[in-house]
């Protein structure tokens, strides 16, 4: 015998295929959705789709916006002379929290790994470069402290330092290993603050 309906179990099938839900979260939000009035649900799944529908990357920073220029980029009192690189846009979020940084983003959309069979061309790299004129001063690599996150660090100094542009690299502070989603705020300035030349 079925323990659910063939629609129930299809729904709590797709709540337990995101990052993070296990069987018996995704029953426990599958049936707290089905609980709530038509109205609510749909003004739920409307917000999911509006959401992904207006979703794009913002032209400079390759963050995700629903502008062509994300509200950072078109910041006038933001410091124009620095590029902060990261590889998610949740690190934006984090880093934004350490109010430790003023100036702006890129975002690389992954990391360099060649077991993961991605390769510098599948990054916002071209991007990056694209960036470089006379007035970034410095790029600030903030890729988490892995080996991928370290080896992309290495490829983007030596593609930058030609440009004559500094690359710094964050240090101190974060765990190795660990990930820039997950660091406490003081964590994050600290590691900002420690930041060392590269390449
Ligand atoms: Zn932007």
């Amino acid at each position: 015998m079925a323990l659910y309906s063939e629609s129930v179990g299809a729904l709590i099938e797709k709540f337990s295929s995101l990052p993070g839900v296990g069987r018996k979260s995704a029953q426990r939000v599958a049936f707290h959705l089905l609980s709530l009035s038509d109205e609510e649900v749909r003004s739920f799944a409307e917000t999911m789709i509006r959401a992904k529908e207006t979703l794009c990357y913002c032209k400079v920073c390759q963050n995700m916006s629903d502008k062509e220029i994300c509200d950072i980029c078109s910041d006038p009192n933001r410091d124009r002379s620095v590029i902060c690189v990261v590889e998610d846009p949740r690190d934006v979020i984090s880093i934004e929290r350490s109010m430790e940084f003023r100036g702006r983003y890129h975002v690389l959309h992954g990391v360099i790994s060649p077991s993961k069979g991605i390769k510098p061309d599948d990054l916002k790299l071209r991007e990056l470069v694209s960036r470089i004129d006379g007035d970034i001063k410095e790029v600030i690599v903030a890729t988490n402290l892995t080996v991928e996150g370290e080896t992309t660090a290495m490829y983007i100094a030596k593609l930058l330092r030609p440009l004559g542009v500094e690359v710094t690299r964050i240090a101190h502070g974060l765990p190795v290993g660990g990930d820039i989603i997950y660091a406490d705020e003081i964590t994050l300035a600290k590691a900002l603050a420690g930041r060392t030349r590269i390449g």
